[in-house]
């Protein structure tokens, strides 16, 4: 067993799912798995989600990953394909693509697809990322209504710029050409991602796509997943590799940072930012030992931290410390990076067991 470890609470999983669920009883549910489940194990999450009508993922590599764990359900790529053997592979993998550019039209109607291919096209209602314009839409549908009954479309999707923020302006505008654009069409839907769901009930279509929500963390930079009823899935640990007592004056980590104020216990927390703890944490970034919140000082190393356990004076060798999740939100040690709890489940690197 690893030092360093990441555990994945699946009842927490299983309890946001459902969450989730009520918010919106009447929708299909995507559940984004895209960059290894935010970190968690992309295909131990599948196997928890068994409710969830489909899952999102954003490279090829995943879409194999989840079938070859036997995985049944609907896979969307976001990202589509880029090349006709890409496509090949994707409708051999029976998953579905999101078809965002003229390019990919172009690729689908030269290629001799084996059984027939689902697809979602995607709408650019002011995040300026992925997907045709509004005007554009009722072409796109044309040409792919042609290629008809290889190609089935499944409906539009879009994705919020701002939904994290509740006084956004440019969120009831983006609802409203998305919903007038469904309409038109007569299409299902697909717009709202966590933010949607918990911020914005009048963006709950056909299908909603959460992702950060299932993982306990909270959409919006306010508050945190608690807050919305959310249990964090992941809590990241490791131990104390030694526990100093320094005297006043001494110096703490590269550059000096931090100096003792006082003669103080000092803790060496063997994770850094090799495990994807961000070396940009403030000093003062809680660290939980003892259940007590105990101080990040002195810069974070490559594979360890730096602590200041006056909070935690029994403390010693072997003890568990706490990075965030079970009683320390992650939400706020991404405040204290300058960073969104995203970034912080993402980057927990290969170094750190991750395991129920
Ligand atoms: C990642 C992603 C989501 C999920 O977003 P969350 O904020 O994590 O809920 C939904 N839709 C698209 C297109 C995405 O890329």
């Amino acid at each position: 067993m690893r030092v360093r470890q990441a555990t994945i609470d699946r009842s927490a999983l299983e309890h946001n799912f459902k969450q989730i669920q009520s918010r919106a009883p009447r929708s299909a549910i995507l559940a984004m798995v895209k960059s290894n489940a935010y970190g968690h194990g992309l295909e131990r999450v599948a196997k928890v989600l068994t409710e969830a009508d489909g899952f999102g993922v954003a490279c090829v590599d995943e879409v194999e990953r989840l079938r070859n764990a036997d995985i049944r359900q609907t896979i969307v790529l976001m990202t589509g394909f880029h090349t006709p053997e890409e496509l090949l592979c994707l409708n051999q993998l029976e998953a579905t693509p999101v078809i965002h550019n003229e390019l990919q039209l172009n690729i689908l109607s030269e290629s001799n697809l084996s059984t027939p291919l689902s697809v979602w096209v995607k709408v650019d209602i002011g995040m300026g990322r992925l997907g045709f314009q509004p005007t554009e839409v009722s072409i796109v549908l044309e040409r792919l209504r042609n290629l008809s009954p290889q190609v089935k479309i499944l409906g539009l999707m879009a994705h919020f710029s701002s939904a994290d923020s509740l006084a956004s302006p440019s969120t009831p505008q983006q609802m409203t050409s998305f919903q007038q654009l469904l309409q038109t069409h007569h299409l299902p839907g697909s717009l709202a991602h966590s933010a949607g769901i918990f911020g914005w009930q009048a963006s709950l279509h056909d299908w909603i796509r959460p992702g950060i929500a299932i993982y306990g963390v909270s959409p919006f930079p306010d508050c945190t997943g608690l807050d919305l009823n959310l249990r964090p899935v992941m809590t990241l640990k490791s131990r104390l590799l030694a526990v100093h007592q320094l005297a006043k004056g001494s110096s703490v980590s590269y550059g000096g940072l931090f100096v003792c104020p006082e003669n103080m216990p000092v803790g060496v927390v063997e994770i850094g930012y090799g495990d994807g703890y961000p070396r940009h944490a403030a000093m003062g970034t809680p660290i939980l030992i003892h259940g007590q919140r105990c101080a990040l000082i002195g810069r974070v190393c490559m594979d360890m931290l730096l602590v200041d356990l006056r909070s935690a004076p029994s403390a010693q060798i072997g003890d568990e410390a706490i990075l965030w999740g079970e009683g320390l939100p992650i939400e706020e040690i991404a405040k204290c990076a300058d960073t969104i709890g995203y970034e912080l489940l993402c980057h927990v690197s290969q170094r750190v067991s991750t395991h129920e």
